[in-house]
């Protein structure tokens, strides 16, 4: 394991501490696995990538265990129109490119997106708390295959 990974690990076992929240096995599992990847799985992949390590896990638990960390903050459920949720270790704001092909999400460098002026949202009752930009399209391998 990397060292970045070992002190988000450490982090998140701290906050939870923090917090009261219990850090059991299968809630460090699934945050190390997906806190190791960049693709933003869906919560079937987060389940094929720690079944070896956990026997005897469920897929529902699997399911719950990610809905327990992104009600906490520590992770952010992505989700496009008629596409499947996916998961992302990084909470802070940031952008996708999103194939609409294949539905692969891929982190965007902040710098190209200025930062928004929220919307007026007077009136309407609404409380904005925040906001990501999304790029449709389709993913490198999308575009070759339609060509
Ligand atoms: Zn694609
Ligand atoms: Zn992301």
């Amino acid at each position: 394991m990397s060292e970045a990974l070992l002190e988000r690990v450490a982090g998140f076992e701290a906050e939870c501490r923090r917090r009261g929240l219990a850090v059991t096995v299968q809630r460090r599992t699934v945050f190390e696995a997906l806190s190791a990847r960049r693709d933003h799985p869906t919560a079937d992949q987060v389940y094929d990538a720690v079944r070896d390590r956990l026997p005897g896990l469920s897929r529902t638990t699997v399911y719950r265990v990610l809905e327990t960390l992104v009600d906490a903050g520590f992770v952010r459920k992505v989700q496009h129109a008629g596409g499947v949720a996916r998961f992302d270790p990084i909470t802070e704001r940031h952008h996708h490119l999103v194939c609409e092909a294949c539905g692969r999400l891929v982190d965007v460098d902040d710098a190209v997106v200025p930062a928004l002026r929220l919307p007026e949202a007077r009136g309407t009752g609404f409380r904005i708390t925040d906001y990501s930009v999304s790029f449709l399209g389709l993913c490198g391998a999308c575009a070759r295959a339609k060509r």
